[in-house]
């Protein structure tokens, strides 16, 4: 929670310090909903940043909707990683990216039939695809623009 430990320290340091600005995205979800035509330079920094730390490989951008659902999926929009990772890697990972979520921009994780949102917090998933072979991270728009690594 390092986004509200810097908030609360006031002005002072936020003035000095503008990269704390926009180093810390909060804890918002925003929904797809209009595809783009690539992938968003948060979400290729994330995917490094993911790929760096846990391995596997990623996939960012696909104009599609949710699988087996009818809402734009946020790769639509370029703005969520597949981190090809199983077992206890992608526990970890998803574990990590929970853990750095307020801070990055990350508003929702998908592995192993769970699933974390900002606004649920962690619980079953039950889409189609049980994402048992990749973590899936989705990022918020200012993540999407700016994701930062803790
Ligand atoms: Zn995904």
């Amino acid at each position: 929670m390092k986004f509200y430990e810097t908030a609360s320290l006031g002005f002072i340091l936020l003035f000095v310090n503008s990269e704390i600005l926009v180093s810390a995205c909060g804890c918002e979800s925003d929904s797809a909903s209009k595809p783009t035509d690539g992938p968003a330079p948060g979400a290729i920094s994330a995917a490094n940043y993911f790929k760096e730390k846990f391995g596997g490989r990623t996939e960012i951008y696909n104009n599609r909707n949710v699988r087996g659902g009818k809402s734009l999926s946020l790769h639509a929009e370029g703005r969520a990683v597949d981190l090809y990772v199983s077992g206890e890697t992608g526990k970890k990972a998803f574990d990590h990216a929970v853990t750095i979520a307020c801070n990055s921009g990350i508003q929702e994780v998908i592995f192993n039939r769970r699933i974390w949102t900002q606004s649920g917090s962690e619980r079953h998933y039950g889409g189609k695809h049980p994402h048992d072979d990749h973590v899936h991270i989705g990022l918020n728009k200012c993540g999407a623009q700016h994701f930062t690594q803790e």
